[in-house]
């Protein structure tokens, strides 16, 4: 969301595996009324494809291709150029796509999850031009806690491409 908010060409791929798909969230604040996980998840697809234009794809990454300045990500279905990448792969897959993205992993010390993909500050992994995010990354295990991580990396990218501190903010229409 905040990717295209800045007008950064952007595509998802996800083969549908979300934790979320399981949770019964009662904590997300600013939602009272406790809720099903795939709820949320259908609301945010809608969100970014229907209200922002972001393509999402169903598929499974397979392969990731380091090309100079172009990374290939490859599925069943095709592959798919980007001049940068954003793992958000969750917790099961985790190690299986880190290893396909080449980058490093690190002792973690949730109780579930004992690697996390390494990132610095920036959430920026071991290779260039590719960030990581979520709880493959260690954060606490907690639905708002992903998104909100999701949102720092993705401005971080984008502050990054631009070389200053970016945000989105918006403010109500005065009369
Ligand atoms: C039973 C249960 C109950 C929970 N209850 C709560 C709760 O009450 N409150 C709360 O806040 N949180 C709860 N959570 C935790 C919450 O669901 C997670 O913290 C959150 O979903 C993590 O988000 P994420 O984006 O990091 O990972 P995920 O939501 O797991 O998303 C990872 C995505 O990456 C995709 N993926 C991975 N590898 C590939 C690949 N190679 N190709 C394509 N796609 C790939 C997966 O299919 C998945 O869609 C619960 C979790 C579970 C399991």
């Amino acid at each position: 969301m905040f990717l295209a908010d800045k007008d950064v060409n952007t595509l998802v791929i996800g083969d549908g595996r979300s934790m979320m798909k399981s949770a019964w969230v009662g904590n997300y604040l600013g939602i009272r009324e406790s809720f099903l996980g795939a709820n949320l998840l259908e609301t945010a697809l809608k969100q970014v494809q229907e209200d922002r234009g972001v393509t999402v794809l169903n598929e499974t990454v397979t392969a990731i291709v380091y090309a100079e300045d172009e990374i290939r990500v490859t599925t069943e279905q095709g592959t798919y150029l980007s001049s940068q990448l954003i793992l958000a792969n969750g917790q099961g897959p985790v190690f299986g796509t880190a290893e396909l993205a080449g980058v490093e992993v690190i002792e973690n010390d949730e109780p579930y999850v004992k690697q996390k993909i390494k990132i610095d500050d920036r959430c920026r992994t071991t290779r260039r031009n590719v960030y990581a995010t979520g709880i493959a990354v260690g954060v606490a295990s907690q639905a708002i806690v992903a998104a909100g991580h999701g949102a720092q990396t993705a401005l971080n990218l984008i502050s990054d491409r631009v070389g200053n501190r970016v945000h989105v903010h918006q403010s109500p229409k005065k009369d």
